[in-house]
């Protein structure tokens, strides 16, 4: 953390999610209430709609306005709804105390008989209040890094999904760490937000329904291996080769696909979960045969699974998702190569859903000579990328395009 971060996070308010169970203990003894009351609280925040403090309504009113003069009862002060494909989806836009605003979304997938599984309600939380990895496909990466999100933070997400469901009638059943931010850059949170998740008197949800996905920080996935064994790691790969993989995820620069995929092996025989690969599909880019050879071969024998996910279009780039023939051809060939493929439907595109997609937008409409710039730059990038060239300097933006013209 750098000083005016860890300035900016010494102002921020206190959060109740951003407590332990014994931290919480301590709080409501330091303020003279009874030991009961930790429960109280914790029900109402995990297993009620309560939006504040008012709605703890089994605390009187003395003790909810003392509790509220010093703890945040919820990490937002606005959450906004975009539901979208009938309702199957739900996108949220949260405003944190300090003005900084991240996504998640809610998916709802029905009962399927052929696998056995009931239905599904999925959150995918962020972990950071935009990215500094700078990926060029994704509007997060556009928008630049703005801080890490805290642990409460994090877990509020998925309180508020929680909370939706529950006036559904139904249960959320898995978390990934798939939003805005790169989850193992801010992993001790990260980790933190797991424990609040999987504690009994808190989320209590199971460790195995946690996905943490990475675009290949590989100590962040030695740690994940040896800290956190139960939860199930995602690789956001895009490519298999490092000069089309630096451009499409620049830090491959520092953590080549090799020693990515050393690690992810290594987590995968030392907790005896299945990794999962993500690959945004992208016409002409990463979708030409070269590439779903090199894929192939990469993780032929892992017995890995492969998510091939059609790219949601952003302004900034002149790219957009592979045509779906070739995806299915691509998936075919990942199967013959031994790897469990599926393809996923583009969740949310009417709300916006690719990642940090809503927030871009409402950071301000990139300026058209920005654009321009940036296409021209991915252009020439990529036609060196597909000829096998690597580049030295990433070309993402450090900042909104707005402000790059
Ligand atoms: S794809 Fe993930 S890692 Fe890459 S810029 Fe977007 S949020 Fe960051």
């Amino acid at each position: 953390m750098n000083p005016s971060e860890a300035a900016r996070q010494t102002i921020r308010p206190e959060i109740l999610a951003d407590l332990s169970v014994s931290q919480l203990a301590a709080r409501v003894r330091d303020v003279g209430a009874e030991p009961y009351r930790v429960t109280q609280i914790l029900d109402a925040a995990w297993r009620s709609t309560a939006t504040d403090w008012s709605g703890v309504t089994t605390l009187g009113r003395a003790l909810q306005e003392r509790l509220a003069s010093e703890l945040r009862f919820s990490a937002f002060e606005a959450v906004e709804r975009q539901e979208a494909e009938d309702g199957a989806t739900t996108k949220l836009l949260l405003t944190l105390s300090d003005g900084a605003k991240v996504e998640a979304v809610l998916m709802r997938s029905p009962a399927d008989p052929r696998r056995g599984s009931g239905p599904r309600a999925t959150v995918c939380v962020s972990s950071q209040a935009g990215c500094a990895v700078g990926c060029p496909f994704c509007a997060t990466g556009e928008l630049g890094f703005t801080r890490n999100l805290s642990s409460g933070e994090i877990q509020d997400q998925v309180r508020i999904a929680r909370q939706i469901l529950r006036s559904e009638q139904r249960e959320l059943t898995n978390v990934v760490y798939m939003g805005m931010g790169e989850p193992l850059q801010n992993i001790d949170a990260v980790f933190a937000s797991i424990d609040g998740l999987t504690d009994p008197l808190r989320g209590g949800i199971g460790q195995r329904r946690i996905t943490v996905s990475t675009s290949g920080v590989v100590p962040g996935i030695e740690r994940l291996a040896r800290q956190r064994p139960q939860i199930t790691l995602a690789v956001s790969l895009h490519a298999a080769r490092n000069p089309l993989r630096d451009l499409l995820v620049p830090l491959n620069r520092k953590w080549p696909v090799e020693a990515v995929i050393r690690a992810a092996h290594a987590h995968a025989r030392a907790t005896g979960r299945r990794t999962t690969y993500e690959v945004t599909m992208i016409d002409g880019i990463n979708d030409r045969a070269e590439d779903s050879a090199a894929l192939a071969e990469l993780l032929a024998g892992s017995g890995a699974h492969v998510n091939l996910i059609p790219m949601n279009a952003v302004a900034h780039t002149p790219w957009h998702e592979s045509r779906p023939e070739r995806i299915e051809q691509i998936a075919n060939e990942l199967r013959s190569a031994g790897l469990t493929v599926t393809v996923r439907r583009n969740r949310g595109r009417e709300a916006g859903a690719a990642c940090g997609q809503l927030a871009a937008e409402r950071a301000g409409e990139p300026t058209p000579v920005a654009v321009a710039r940036r296409r021209e730059l991915l252009v020439a990038a990529s036609a060196a990328a597909l000829q096998g060239r690597r580049t030295a300097q990433p070309i993402a933006p450090a900042g909104p395009l707005r402000g790059d013209a």
